[in-house]
């Protein structure tokens, strides 16, 4: 199934995935209607920040990711996989617990690990799949994020570059930026 949508970066085309046909959290496709498929794809694969994706919060820079990749595929072609693996895949209530330890002085890993979980939950086998029926097999990865391109190669996807998702610093979320970059080798200039 696949609707057109216009939004306020261009016109997507928009596929939901999922087991069944009654599932509430679908996983999300955004196609650029105009990409070429005959071609390695421009894929950003988005996991699902309900705070930042959809309140604009700066506690993180995902709303601005969100943004800046539809941005990136609305010129140059694509397609957003919109993964439902709120909070690092913790669900946003967790999340909301970790903000609380984070405000208390922990760092986002930290704050993760003293609530039961690891610092990343997420896993990419459901953006696989949909790659997969989508048959696109090399990819152009917009991502600053190392381990993503590395999962998404060990599951058979061939990201032959990484496009930088370039995100200013703010002050309510330099602390979080640090701790990424210093201690998970998230490519962040700043
Ligand atoms: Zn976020």
């Amino acid at each position: 199934m696949q609707v057109q949508v216009p939004t306020k970066f261009g016109v997507f085309e928009l596929m939901a995935y999922s087991e069944s046909a009654e599932e509430r959290m679908p996983h999300l496709v955004l196609v650029n209607p105009e990409t070429d498929f005959s071609t390695t794809v421009n894929v950003r694969v988005h996991s699902e920040c309900m705070t930042g994706d959809v309140f604009s919060s700066y506690r993180c820079e995902c709303g601005e990711q969100l943004d800046r990749s539809l941005e990136y595929i609305n010129e140059h072609g694509g397609i957003l996989i919109y993964l439902r693996q709120e909070g690092r895949g913790i669900g946003l209530i967790n999340k909301m617990h970790a903000y609380i330890k984070q405000d208390q002085g922990y760092d986002t890993a930290d704050a993760n690990k003293i609530l039961g979980f690891g610092y990343d939950e997420r896993t990419y086998e459901d953006a696989v799949s949909i790659l997969e029926n989508l048959e696109i097999d090399t990819i152009n990865l917009i991502t600053n994020n190392p381990d993503k391109i590395s999962s998404l190669e060990q599951s058979g996807i061939q990201v032959e570059s990484r496009i930088t998702l370039d995100i200013k610093a703010r002050q309510e979320n330099l602390q979080y930026l640090k701790t990424k970059k210093e201690k998970f080798g998230h490519k962040l200039d700043f």
